[in-house]
């Protein structure tokens, strides 16, 4: 079983399970694998998962196995699209641990600042607020504009029932 970091167009990351690199480039050929959190099929492998915070606090990274150091292809792996098997329904399960622990870290360094999120980040950049990871809601207007500002911003979707998106 290998585990890739894979990303959608819109910046979602999440990982993929795949019996082998072989696997996983057929997946991809056939257009198999698709972003959970927005169907988009257009998905790309990542070397390493991404920063969550803005500064503060280390980046985050799920455990599993390795990917391999000839791994730079950018190959891209992802979910089936078919129904799941009871097997990839219980690979689903891992990734949804995965990714829930993943969630807790963040959560647990960051502070939350909820629809402030665009305004603290300002502040922080700017020097007027204790530099920290912040995470909270915002819209992809204010997003854009913020990256426009060069302020370092990570789309983060968050899983249901745990609130909007993560930044
Ligand atoms: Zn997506």
């Amino acid at each position: 079983m290998k585990v890739f970091d894979l990303g959608c167009e819109a910046g979602h990351s999440f990982e993929g399970w795949f019996g082998s690199d072989d696997d996983y480039a057929q997946q991809k050929e056939r257009g198999l694998l698709e972003c959970p959190f927005c169907a988009s099929r257009d998905i790309s492998k990542r070397l390493s998962a991404p920063r969550l915070n803005l500064r503060a606090g280390g980046s985050v990274r799920s455990e599993g196995d390795a990917i391999p150091a000839d791994a730079e292809v950018p190959a891209v792996p992802a979910l089936p699209a078919r129904p799941p098997s009871p097997e990839a329904a219980a690979t689903m399960a891992v990734m949804q641990q995965a990714w829930l622990k993943a969630m807790r870290h963040v959560i647990e360094n960051t502070e939350d600042v909820g629809g402030r999120f665009a305004e603290e980040a300002r502040r922080i950049h700017y020097g007027e607020s204790p530099e920290r990871g912040i995470r909270g809601q915002t819209t992809p207007q204010e997003r854009e504009s913020l990256i426009d500002e060069g302020i370092e911003v990570v789309p983060l979707p968050m899983p249901k029932g745990l609130g909007g998106p993560l930044q």
